[in-house]
């Protein structure tokens, strides 16, 4: 028998820690011991080659291309109204799988460019939910990434490159998924550029950001941190080419109907642009947004010009917020008549009540985020009282419960916010 013990070692024979520093020595045949640590970090490292083996190329025949009408049918289980939007994002979708496929069948005679998209609208309306629907849809990795927290490489905060990394992490370090993802950047309006000269103050968060992000939106070969974090020389890098990855820009672009608004006075001035202006409907400006419009804002002509599908979304109004609580697949009441029925109780809830909800949301400007919020409020003392009984109920929400669960616990924080 090899080695035979004398005394038993007193130290991990990998990484050399003592055994009053570890939580487990495990001794081996001979005088070679591991600890609990080693063991660990030798099973990720092999369950990750394992991994790595096992994972399948994305194969673009998988991917199931619905045509425009059928996305747009398909978003519309999910998202409540914004017609024009779901148009645009399912024809530019469409288009863009398309160009993917015809690049892999290798007709590339007359190149397709890429169809990046912007959304334009306010906040709580449906851009990431619509982005996010669209990538399940497909079934292709999703990342969503905060345009705040990117800075210019070499200052604090993200380099451009972790967009990257979260995609990448969205596919399970799978390269050739990732490549064929969707990612979809939020808040792209906080990173125009301020002022009219950049020159003068460094602008590290507006346009040098901007320049970053061009080459991702573009498509090239990026060196991605796998891990995130700072770039850094001894770390290894994962080369992941931004070609195929369908990039979805949302954001607010607060103020920018005061620019729209402006053009389109210009633009029609005289006797025969007269009737035209009178026609623009003021109350939604949104409507006639175009890529000058941006540029004016404060995104650069490079970037306006790498998200050449334009469209907007529509501010929600009580109508839609009603029926957001109740008609997509995944909607907020649907969701607590399925917690209430896990506790065998049957939960019901009266449509003044739910009038009663949306009235409130709009009352303190929450839009749709807002009604899960209300809800959670509405509904706490019986999620908190109810699963004690273990006899089968219902509860009815009548919109006398919602004022009197309201009052006391949504309206009391409200105030004390305030
Ligand atoms: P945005 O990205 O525009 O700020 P989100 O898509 O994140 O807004 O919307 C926040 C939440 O509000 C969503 O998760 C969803 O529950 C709800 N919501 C917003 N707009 C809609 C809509 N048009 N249809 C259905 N639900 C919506």
């Amino acid at each position: 028998m090899a080695g035979k013990r004398n005394t038993p070692p007193t130290y991990c024979s990998f990484c050399g820690r003592p055994e009053h520093q570890v939580a487990h020595l495990l001794h081996g045949d001979g005088d070679i011991a591991i600890c609990d640590g080693c063991v660990e970090r030798g099973y990720e490292i092999v369950h990750k080659e394992q991994k790595e083996k096992a994972k399948p190329e994305l194969n673009l025949d998988d991917i199931k291309l619905p045509k425009p009408h059928e996305i747009k049918k398909l978003l519309d289980q999910y998202v409540i109204g914004q017609d024009d939007a779901k148009k645009y994002l399912s024809v530019a979708v469409y288009n863009h799988y398309k160009r993917v496929k015809q690049k892999h069948e290798g007709e590339d005679e007359v190149e397709l460019e890429k169809s990046n998209i912007i959304l334009v609208g306010e906040t709580g309306t449906g851009k990431t939910l619509l982005a996010r629907t669209i990538a399940r849809m497909l079934h292709v990795p999703f990342a969503i990434v905060d345009a705040t927290v990117l800075t210019e490489a070499g200052y604090v905060g993200e380099d451009v490159e972790s967009i990257l990394t979260r995609l990448l992490q969205a596919a399970d370090y799978n390269i050739k998924a990732a490549e064929k993802g969707i990612v979809f950047i939020d808040e792209i309006d906080k990173v125009a550029r301020k002022g009219d000269n950049p020159s003068i103050t460094r602008d590290v968060s507006g346009e040098g950001v901007q320049q970053a992000m061009l080459k991702l939106l573009e498509g090239s070969i990026v060196n991605v941190p796998p891990q995130g974090g700072r770039k850094h020389p001894d770390q290894k890098m994962t080369a992941v080419n931004t070609k195929d990855i369908l990039f979805i820009a949302g954001g607010a672009f607060e103020g920018i109907q005061k620019i729209i608004a402006r053009r389109v006075n210009v633009n029609s001035i005289g006797y025969a642009a007269q009737e035209k202006r009178e026609r623009i409907d003021r109350s939604n400006l949104l409507q006639y947004i175009s890529p000058a419009d941006l540029r004016q804002f404060g995104l650069i002509p490079e970037i306006v010009g790498r998200l050449p599908v334009l469209t907007h979304l529509e501010p929600l109004d009580s109508a839609a917020l009603r029926r957001i609580l109740t008609e997509p697949k995944n909607a907020i009441v649907k969701q607590y008549k399925k917690l209430f029925a896990m506790d065998k109780v049957s939960l019901e809830i009266d449509d003044d009540a739910l009038d009663y909800i949306v009235e409130k949301a709009v009352e303190h400007k929450l839009g749709a985020r807002g009604l899960r919020s209300i809800c959670e409020e509405l509904m706490m003392d019986a999620m908190y009282e109810l699963p004690e009984n273990e006899k089968a109920k219902t509860l009815r929400v009548t919109k006398a419960y919602a004022e009197e669960k309201l009052l006391k616990n949504f309206e009391g924080k409200v105030v004390k916010a305030a």
